[in-house]
């Protein structure tokens, strides 16, 4: 059953922490009945459900390596088994390790094609033909799409590859009343962000955007419930990054 008063039904995959999960968090307040996907942190986004149930809301968890096409089928399948169907599918679930393209190796850019390109690709394979007429797509990419740092050349490449996909859908999806946009943050202070970097390296990129702070996974939740609401609704096909003006 989904909720009465908001019917509509969010996917958003990776978001058992970080971003995905203030994602979830903000559809779930704004009415949205959430699909949390994650990977393999089964305790975090059991809580995060149960934090949102408390809260009014309704949750449901629903573990896939979205690199897996079946897996992806068996998470779509029982999702409308439960509500109905699907509304707005958020691609968030992403992978970022840092090497240069003389360093990088094969098991790095195999990874991040498996889950940030052909992640999305199998939700919105499925997504183009099941979700809801008036449905909503919403792609993460990252500004690193445009600053092109030395290091992100694997991740930026996957990156610009799902903004691609983003312009093409948009419009191959005509006649379906659906939009898809992606959305580009910048630094934004999560696992993904942090883990790893010298205080240093974090400093400076701290520094790097007018607004001199990092990202808030809610800046970006922010972001995409404005696209995935009815304020949303005449955007169509596009890239905004949200990253405090970093580029
Ligand atoms: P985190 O590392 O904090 O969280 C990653 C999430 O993705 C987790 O929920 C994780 O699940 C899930 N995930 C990872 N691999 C898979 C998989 N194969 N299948 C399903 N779920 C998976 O990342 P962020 O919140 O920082 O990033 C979210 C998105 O935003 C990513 O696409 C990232 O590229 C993008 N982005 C992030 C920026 C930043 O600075 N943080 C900047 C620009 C873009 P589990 O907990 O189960 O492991």
């Amino acid at each position: 059953m989904s909720n009465q008063n908001n019917p509509k039904v969010a996917l958003v995959t990776g978001a058992s922490r970080g971003i995905g999960a203030a994602i979830a968090t903000r559809l779930a307040k704004d009415g949205f009945t959430v699909v949390i996907n994650y990977a393999g942190n089964v305790v975090e986004a059991e809580k995060l459900a149960a934090d949102i149930e408390k809260s009014g809301g309704q949750a449901l968890t629903a573990q896939a390596d979205v690199s897996d096409p079946a897996a992806v089928a068996r998470m779509w399948d029982a999702a409308e088994a439960a509500f109905g169907g699907i509304d707005v599918l958020v691609n968030n679930a992403g992978v970022m390790k840092l090497a240069t393209i003389a360093d990088g190796d094969d098991a790095l850019f195999d990874t991040h094609i498996a889950v940030n390109l052909k992640g999305p690709r199998n939700t919105m394979k499925l997504a183009a033909t099941r979700l809801r007429e008036g449905g909503r797509i919403i792609n993460l990419s990252s500004s690193v799409v445009g600053l092109y740092q030395p290091t992100y050349g694997v991740y930026a490449a996957t990156k610009a590859g799902v903004e691609a996909m983003t312009h093409v859908l948009a419009k191959e999806l005509r006649g379906r009343n659906i939009t898809v946009n992606a959305i580009a943050p910048g630094p934004t202070a999560t696992a993904l962000f942090l883990d790893g970097k010298p205080q240093g390296v974090i400093d400076s990129l701290t520094k790097l955007a007018p607004l001199e702070r990092l990202g808030r996974p809610d800046d970006v939740a922010n972001a995409v419930a404005f696209l995935a609401g009815s304020d949303g609704s005449w955007i169509n096909g596009q890239v905004i990054r949200a990253n405090g003006g970093i580029i």
